[in-house]
């Protein structure tokens, strides 16, 4: 697989296909695929444990960058937690698919995010931020998922998510959604009030007591 397979006009390619290398983690000896969008020069990557490309419903995690959660430690927030469950639970089936998008910030990138917890510092929620900051309360985009998944060659997926926006952004690429993992992480002083704004202005499947 040289690169990604996408509708006739090859300078119109939304993502194109880089490079692959093998990937030794904690868990699982991953092996990550690189991309990058033509239009725009963002880099995104794919791990892959196992045969993703057999037919077979695929373990999967569609996960956007979040420097401060995935690689500072961050209590602001869930996605480290989130990765890493994700990582073990792929490494325990042997087999799956972590999607890697940099669109840092749920897509208003890293500085604005500063600024939208500076804005948290001071009282308001993580969606009273970005608006405040004149951002859409989430920006981000699955549709490079599209040619990631057909590149790797897995049409069928067990989406490890709480955010229904995933599965339909999924289901309306004609990527069957067979199962929905959700990904509980405990709550902590610093994230009680994101992940309760979560459920409640960005429709994510969070019990109120986890
Ligand atoms: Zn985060």
């Amino acid at each position: 697989m040289s690169s990604v397979e996408l509708p006739v006009n090859s300078s119109e390619q939304a993502l194109e296909f880089v490079d692959s290398c093998a990937l030794p983690t904690t868990w699982a000896n991953f092996t990550m695929h690189a991309f990058i969008e033509p239009a725009t020069g963002k880099e995104h990557v794919a791990l892959t444990l196992g045969d993703v490309a057999n037919g077979e419903p695929v373990l999967a995690r569609i996960h956007s960058e979040c420097l401060t959660g995935d690689a500072l430690f961050s209590k602001r927030c869930d996605c480290g937690p989130q990765l890493e469950l994700a990582m073990q639970k792929i490494a325990a089936e042997g087999r799956g698919v972590i999607l890697y998008l940099r669109q840092e910030g749920r897509g208003i990138g890293l500085l604005a995010k500063v600024q939208a917890y500076h804005l948290q510092d001071e009282g308001a929620d993580t969606v009273e931020a970005n608006q405040r900051l004149g951002f859409a309360a989430d920006l981000r985009s699955y549709t490079l998922c599209d040619p990631m998944l057909k590149h790797l060659g897995i049409s069928s997926v067990k989406l490890m998510t709480n955010n229904p926006r995933k599965i339909a952004a999924l289901q309306n690429m004609q990527v069957r959604v067979e199962e929905q993992i959700p990904l509980i992480i405990a709550r902590n002083p610093y994230n009680e009030r994101y992940l309760a704004t979560k459920a409640s202005k960005l429709g994510h499947m969070l019990a109120p007591d986890l």
